[in-house]
């Protein structure tokens, strides 16, 4: 267990003898037993013991002690004002924090002052805008079983975006299914029950036990009800409900709650989150299914290469967006990418409409700068965090919408005539904030200053005794030098003894019988009249109460501002959805994109593009050859040959990405592209070469492949680069026939197969549904010049033998290597079965073209096996080099 967490043992010896405080201390951290406690005293949240000792080191703070009756404790303070920079590195070094603040005033009632954890910070459940990434969802998930009686194997996962009140919920029989929905949707936090040990979890999601009794169905479904109603209605499994319930009480339990702290025991429910409005229950398979293969090698968020640019990606390509709302739609438009057709024309139709108006488009990407966050807005404001300048934050994004409402009122499609309808202005949300709350409110919300003249007659009545007293004390002076006739007499204030008036020595004697002496000077003495006194009790008590009935007015615009949460909402969601309409149009207008036109679902797969690009290569170099494919079902497995880096692994995935922002709605990359949407995008790319997890480059590509063989169909997209490559060639060469025949006879998807294995394109000629495309590099006086070119056909020359001499190998050296291709490829040709007799037993007949222990051909056999294993393709010049240097040795010993 570490020391940080949980009761400190030497206090847990001692419980009962501790100073009040300190047992408080203790009982909290054994409550929040798997959080930090950070606990507050005064102006700092302080930690002791193991816990001190811990956040001194890491926070690189100084570790102190506190010593009392009962013993001495190390101890740690971090100041109560900029705790989150603190909190963030306790969240980074893998800790939960439970975040203990007092919540009265010192002296308030006897005894030690009430604390409560009023929050537990986790990676999961940040609300903090200053820990979380504006534009991306921060998603909480939980697993749950069904019954686990066997008989149901559902296995569900809800998601939450604690700061945005995003909620969804899925089941599958499949785990595979449900581990990719939680990639697509990435969660830095997850919430497992009893039975959790085999939940699908990305290595880096925090992975938090929680309370069993949470995932009950009973009160699983009890939970559910409290916020949505019936789960029945909603959710599809009790796997769903469990997941779902258990989530609610995890970020109540996240929220803190000072009402349970109070009875602690009675209750470990925190406080309600009153804008949790929506759950929405959705199958994955309403959506292009993306497992996190093929969201890495398609660069959706991430970039590929280590070194690449951050920005190299599509969302980086893509994201044209003014407002964090509208980033975070545009994310999750690219992580669930559409099915039907008519659901990608509705956001091409709009799209096309904002491509075609440049003003309108640019006027609304200017109105969307000034839109806040509304999301985490009413969130806050729900959640009673919010301070007077977040409602004008709100009210200030609320006037823009007219007008962002008025450019949309003479829309064509039927998208953005819904979105003119949904941009409800909420005027009287806005009149409201405008009437209570002044322009340019401190940040305090206890403290004054915040709600405007004539809001309210009372309040208005004690800032007017406040104001008339101070104006009888400034008269004071003018009125008291008439009266007594010194004229060097002041009034002035001071904190201890309050107003005063002050006569310097030599006017003692003019002082009248009223005044009453207060304090005595070198030079003078203070006095107070007994109507001054009286006076400055009515300022400040009108003060103090001015303070308080503002603080409490302003909680009364804040919970009634709060009750319209949904509206709030939906004007967020109808905001999200205009500017990343907005974005997609502008990156198409900005990178000349063109619409592809939809295919019915129920048509035969087809997928044609012209002249496609690359989007995010397209943006990294100077200059891209544009390249186009046609797939249909009797043209469906291409089988791509060409030497490395001639431009095979970036076409298929143009391909790929192409197919994808059509579904996405987006315009795309190409001169045209006609694309019948797919349901699923398999990648076996060079991407994952790296060694993952531990296991091998073979070990990884063939449990890769295995899933595309077991799960893909007719109507999946699937693209193979130099699948074997982590094995001995002839092997490497015999799984990739096999996969490819498999791919074409059983699975009929359209297929992008990429090769340097130059045998395979022969599968070509007896698949059906297989031809061939290929890349040509060109010599030129020694240099090698790569066009990036598609052409029909297999790529003919023996490449790696032409870069040996360009790069100087001997030319006996090279002409032996000549030899050696052709007979080797002699050898290898594929003996496939005639087109024309029919389909064969194919698995009896050996594919395999050279065999690594074959004779020698005047060559000592270890020589000619390495030669023949050699992947001259793979090679650099100097690797090439290399090899044959240290072959032509072996050769001399
Ligand atoms: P391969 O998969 O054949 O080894 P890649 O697809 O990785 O080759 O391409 C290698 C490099 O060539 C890319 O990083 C890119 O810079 C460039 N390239 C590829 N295709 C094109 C193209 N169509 N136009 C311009 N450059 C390209």
């Amino acid at each position: 267990m570490d020391p940080a967490l949980g009761p400190p043992d030497a206090m847990a010896e001692k419980r009962d003898e501790l100073t009040p405080m300190m047992r408080q201390y203790h009982d909290l951290c054994a409550r929040y037993d798997d959080a930090l406690v950070l606990f507050q005293v005064g102006d700092f949240y302080e930690t002791f013991c193991g816990a001190a000792e811990r956040t001194a080191r890491l926070l690189e703070v100084t570790l102190t002690s506190r010593e009392d009756s009962t013993g001495e404790y190390p101890m740690t303070g971090i100041p109560v004002d900029n705790a989150e920079s603190y909190v963030e590195e306790l969240l980074e070094a893998g800790y939960r924090v439970a975040v203990a603040d007092q919540i009265e005033e010192p002296g308030e009632s006897p005894g030690v002052v009430e604390r409560a954890v009023t929050r537990v910070i986790t990676p999961g459940t940040l609300t903090e805008d200053e820990l979380l990434a504006g534009d991306d969802n921060n998603f909480v998930a939980a697993l749950a079983r069904g019954d686990g009686d066997g008989d149901d194997e559902e296995l569900a996962v809800a998601l939450l975006d604690v700061s945005t009140g995003d909620f969804l919920a899925t089941s599958s029989s499949s785990r595979e299914a449900i581990a990719d929905e939680v990639s697509r949707f990435a969660p830095s936090e997850a919430v497992v029950g009893p039975d959790a040990s085999d939940d699908p979890l990305p290595e880096d999601c925090m992975v938090t036990p929680f309370n069993p009794d949470a995932f009950a169905l009973e009160r699983a479904t009890e939970t559910v009800s409290g916020y949505f109603g019936e789960p029945e209605a909603l959710l599809a499994a009790d796997a769903e409900v469990r997941a779902c319930g258990a989530l609610l009480e995890y970020a109540e339990y996240a929220r803190g709650g000072a009402e349970s702290d109070a009875d602690a025991g009675a209750s470990d429910r925190g406080a309600r989150l009153d804008y949790l409005t929506h759950l929405t229950r959705y199958d994955p398979r309403e959506y292009l299914l993306l497992d996190a293969v093929a969201l890495r090698s398609l660069e959706l968020f991430e970039p590929r290469a280590v070194r690449a640019r951050e920005d190299a990606t599509l969302i980086g390509v893509l994201d044209e967006t003014a407002s964090a709302l509208g980033g975070r739609a545009l994310r999750d438009w690219l992580r669930r990418p559409l099915l039907e057709p008519d659901r990608i024309e509705a956001r091409l139709d709009a799209v096309e409409e904002l491509t075609g108006s440049v003003r309108t488009r640019e006027h609304l990407h200017e109105l969307l700068r000034d839109v806040y966050d509304l999301e985490r807005l009413i969130g806050r404001i729900s959640r009673e965090r919010a301070n007077a300048r977040d409602l004008r934050s709100l009210r200030d994004t609320l006037a823009v919408v007219p007008e962002i409402r008025e450019l949309l009122a003479d829309a064509d499609c039927n998208r953005l005539r819904e979105l003119h309808e949904d941009l409800d202005p909420l005027a009287d949300v806005r009149e409201l904030i405008d009437d209570a709350v002044v322009a340019d409110p401190p940040i305090e919300i206890t403290e004054g200053g915040i709600v405007a003249e004539g809001y309210d007659a009372d309040l208005d009545d004690l800032r007017g005794t406040a104001r008339d007293g101070k104006q009888w004390i400034d008269d004071l002076e003018a009125r008291e030098r008439e009266r007594t006739g010194i004229d060097s007499l002041k009034v002035g204030y001071n904190s201890v003894h309050g107003y005063y008036i002050e006569v310097t020595n030599p006017n003692l004697e003019a002082v009248p019988e009223d005044y009453q002496r207060r304090q005595t000077l070198k030079n003078s003495e203070r006095f107070v009249t007994p109507e001054l006194k009286d006076r400055e009790d009515e300022i400040v008590g009108a003060e103090e109460r001015a303070d308080e009935l503002e603080y409490e007015l302003f909680c009364e615009v804040r919970s009634a501002v709060a009750n319209e949460v949904e509206r709030v909402q939906a004007l967020a969601d109808a905001l999200a959805t205009v500017d990343a309409l907005v974005s997609l149009a502008t990156a198409a207008a900005q990178y000349d994109y063109c619409r592809p036109e939809i295919r019915d679902r129920d048509a035969d797969l087809e997928i044609d593009v012209e002249g496609g690009r690359h989007p995010v290569v397209e943006r990294t170099q100077e200059s891209f050859v544009p390249n186009g494919a046609v797939l249909s079902p009797d043209r469906r497995l291409a089988v791509i040959t060409g030497p490395n880096m001639s431009g095979k692994s970036t076409y298929m995935r143009q391909l790929a990405q192409i197919v994808l922002l059509a579904q996405v709605g987006s315009f795309v990359p190409a001169e045209s592209a006609r694309i019948s949407p797919v349901d699923r995008i398999f990648t076996r790319v060079g991407a994952s070469d790296d060694i993952a997890g531990g296991r091998s480059t073979f070990m990884v590509e063939m449990d890769e492949l295995a899933t595309i063989l077991r799960e893909a169909d007719e109507r999946s997209l699937v693209l193979l680069d130099e699948v074997g490559r982590g094995t001995s060639t002839a092997d490497g060469l015999a799984i990739a026939q096999a996969i490819t025949e498999h791919l074409h006879d059983e699975v009929g998807a359209p297929t992008l197969f990429a090769t340097h294995h130059h045998p395979l394109t022969e599968l070509a000629d007896y698949l059906e549904a297989a031809f061939t495309l290929h890349f040509e590099v060109e010599q030129r006086e020694g240099e090698v010049v790569f066009h990036h070119e598609i052409a029909p056909g297999a790529a003919t020359g023996s490449y790696g033998v032409e870069v040996a001499t360009a790069a100087g190998v001997p030319a006996a050296v090279v002409e032996r290597s000549r030899e050696l291709v052709a007979e080797n490829a002699d050898e290898s040709a594929l003996d496939g079965p005639d087109p024309q007799s029919g389909p064969p037993g194919r698995a009896d007949e050996s594919h395999v073209p050279a065999s690594t222990d074959g004779g020698s051909q005047g060559l000592p056999d270890d020589v000619a096996s390495e030669l023949r294993s050699l992947e001259l393709a793979h090679l650099t010049p100097v690797e090439a080099l290399t090899e044959l240097d240290r072959l032509q040795r072996l050769l001399e010993e």
